[in-house]
């Protein structure tokens, strides 16, 4: 081979060289274009799914499973109050309409309700729940019924169900209240013996305050109306509960 010969075979060589590493680069180039595309589309696609999911709720949900998680490893323990309310055991008469007789079994919140009829007292509501065995118009009942002068009337008792809450009857305690007018205020009488009721069921049953809900809480009715059209004086109620239970309430014996 002459020496031009040789350069001439080099210079080819080299050029092929170069050939061949510039497409290299150009393969790896689509390569990274291509796994960037990819990877762009799963993102995109994983957002639109989280939007789907609304991340706020899911976030609540996970904060309240928490919540709960942590009340049952610490075992949460509700003060009791030792001095049991005055009230009178008005039970109603066994009936398919006011009061069935199935086992409440487990208690896991009190609901406040208004009587929605203006100036009845307290053994008129009971006399109501219990006329409807015979007229059988309807299905109501409550357990506890608190009257204008703050006396209060058992009509079930609290190991039975009682028809005053909707899907909540089977695992709740009903507290119905009377009232003097159309804008269902409570008389102080009537809201003294509440907050003593609901703070001694509260013990009794070992709840929180925040399981203490509206009927309106379980289905959107407005009832009890005060309630619901005043915001702030269910929270003011809720919070004379939790001071009842923390200025008259002991820990329960073990
Ligand atoms: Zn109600």
């Amino acid at each position: 081979m002459t020496s031009e010969e040789r350069r001439r075979r080099e210079a080819y060589l080299a050029r092929k060289r170069r050939r061949k590493r510039r497409r290299t680069i150009q393969l790896i180039k689509r390569g990274v274009i291509l796994c960037l595309g990819v990877f762009l589309i799963l993102f995109g696609i994983t957002r639109i799914f989280q939007k789907d999911e609304n991340p706020g709720e899911v976030k609540a949900q996970k904060v309240e499973a928490e919540d709960k998680k942590e009340k049952e490893e610490k075992g949460f323990q509700q003060k009791v109050i030792a001095q049991t309310p005055d009230y009178q055991v008005e039970l109603l008469t066994p009936n398919p309409y006011s009061r069935p007789q199935t086992a409440l079994e487990e208690i896991k919140g009190i609901v406040i309700h208004y009587t929605a009829n203006p100036g009845t007292t307290a053994i008129q509501n009971r006399s109501y729940f219990e006329s409807l065995k015979d007229t059988q118009k309807t299905k109501a009942s409550s357990h506890f019924v608190v009257g204008l002068e703050g006396e209060i009337v058992q009509c079930i008792p609290s190991t039975e169900i009682s028809y005053a809450s909707n899907d909540r009857n089977g695992d709740t305690l009903s507290i119905e209240c009377c009232h003097k007018d159309e804008t269902g205020q409570f008389t102080q009488e009537t809201y003294d013996s509440l907050v003593a009721l609901t703070a001694w069921l509260c013990g009794k049953f070992n709840l929180p305050v925040e399981d203490v809900i509206r009927h309106y809480d379980v289905t959107g009715k407005e009832c009890p109306i005060y309630y619901v059209k005043n915001e702030d004086a269910w929270e003011g109620f809720r919070k004379d509960v939790q001071d009842y239970l923390d200025t008259y309430g002991t820990e329960p014996e073990e």
